[in-house]
């Protein structure tokens, strides 16, 4: 196909006889995914418009992950320069810019080394191969376990969707990956006894990995005391402490990590989601102690390359230089008063508001017929993007640029949307 014929056929055709959506999307792309009935086409700042021409207030940002917004003028430039001095070379060589990224990365967090990837499962992928390398050279153990949280989420790849504590998730996929051990979240006398049950014949348990803040199970924030303990337990028996930072790192909670809501730090810790504000990148970080890789234990072929590591080193210094911090601190709060104001006007509906900076939950009454799904579908009808975090709990996840005005107005389309499905 030329060039000229893949201008005139976009992807997205704009023209309502024709739209790329539909029956006709799904007959070219696998249907793994249950897709709203909209089909975006442009996005600027917090808003994004359809292929209808319709206007819609993004609470979404790509899944937690469009840190700055849509065609942030920070990111064009960095895109655009990148890719007209260097773009892919691969790891054969030394990349200065991503050199400089992971200098941000350690100066700005507990950790002191970094590799790069492409997504939070491979991001994970490596923390789990490196906590396996660690245990088999460092602790002696045989047969490394990884406990994990029910109701976590850690991703799509064969260890990391064992990893993640869903039966939903992991159904159709047996036989899992032997080495992972579920314990229900915040509940420290479980973590303690499994702890034990597993070392009970010979030492098994090398690393605990957990979210500070569970965000696709439901927004559940993560307990500080129940963390605070882990890290004690974890530094009396040696066991590595691996936080999932995918959708809470990169100042998503107000800090810019979650492990700072917690007051601890973790050995090893994973970000991706907001780290390119919405370039595809991940990235494994750990203390140097740790660090047991060496030439030709782990590798990606794009992972870190010149172009990601522009980028997403633009969204860093972005996130400092424009005191986004204080704004999602802020915006925050404004947005769980909002939201409480609602679930005191219908308490009927809403059982619980919850959240850390700019990412909260709204859970609905269990014993109520209404879903997370379908109060999505009534806000989308009102101009408000939103996400399900599970069947009961909607998840609101704005870009961290996001101003008071437009937090007003997601508010009041929300209420229009919860309206609307009462009246049903
Ligand atoms: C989204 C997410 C992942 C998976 O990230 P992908 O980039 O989709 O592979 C892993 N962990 C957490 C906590 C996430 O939210």
């Amino acid at each position: 196909m030329s060039p000229e014929t893949l201008v005139k056929e976009p992807f997205l055709q704009s023209d309502e006889s024709s739209p790329f959506s539909g029956d006709r999307f799904d007959s070219y792309v696998m249907t793994t995914y249950g897709r709203f009935p909209i089909a975006l086409e442009r996005g600027q700042g917090c808003r994004v418009w359809d292929t209808e021409g319709r206007e819609y207030l993004d609470f979404v940002a790509g899944i937690a992950t469009c840190t700055l917004g849509h065609a942030h003028p920070v990111m064009i430039e960095a895109v655009t320069r990148q890719i007209q001095t260097l773009h892919h070379v691969s790891n054969l060589y030394y990349i200065p810019v991503q050199g400089e990224l992971a200098k941000w990365l350690t100066e700005h967090s507990c950790a002191d080394r970094a590799f790069f990837c492409n997504s939070g499962a491979e991001a994970n992928e490596g923390a789990i191969k490196l906590a396996r390398k660690y245990a088999h050279e460092k602790l002696n153990i045989a047969n490394p376990m990884i406990i994990t949280a029910r109701d976590s989420f850690h991703g799509r790849t064969l260890a990391t969707v064992t990893a993640t504590g869903q039966p939903k998730y992991q159904k159709g996929f047996s036989p899992m990956m032997p080495g992972f051990h579920y314990v229900p979240y915040n509940d420290i006398e479980a973590l303690e006894s499994a702890i034990a049950e597993l070392d009970a014949n010979e030492r098994q348990v090398a690393a605990i990995m957990l979210e500070a803040l569970q965000g696709e199970g439901g927004v559940r924030p993560g307990d500080i005391a129940y963390f605070q303990r882990i890290r004690q337990i974890c530094d009396e028996k040696g066991i590595l402490l691996i936080l999932d930072e995918v959708q809470v790192g990169m100042a998503r909670t107000g800090k810019m990590w979650g492990y700072e809501n917690l007051d601890i730090e973790p050995d090893i810790f994973t970000s991706a989601k907001g780290l390119g504000g919405g370039i595809p990148i991940g990235a494994m970080l750990c203390k140097s102690f740790c660090d047991v890789f060496e030439p030709g234990s782990h590798a990606s072929t794009f992972g870190g390359n010149p172009f990601v590591c522009a980028v997403a080193l633009s969204v860093c210094q972005t996130l400092e230089a424009e005191g986004i911090l204080a704004n999602v601190n802020e915006r925050g709060e404004q947005l769980r008063k909002g939201l409480s104001a609602i679930a005191v006007k219908y308490p009927h509906l809403i059982a619980e508001v919850r959240g850390w900076g700019l990412i909260n939950g709204m859970e609905l009454k269990a014993d109520i017929e209404l879903t997370s799904i379908e109060l999505v579908k009534a806000a989308i009808e009102k101009g408000l993007l939103l996400v399900p975090a599970g069947p009961k709990v909607v998840r609101f996840v704005p870009p961290l640029i996001v101003t008071a005005a437009e937090v007003d107005r997601a508010l009041e389309a929300l209420e229009n949307a919860i309206v609307s499905c009462e009246s049903r």
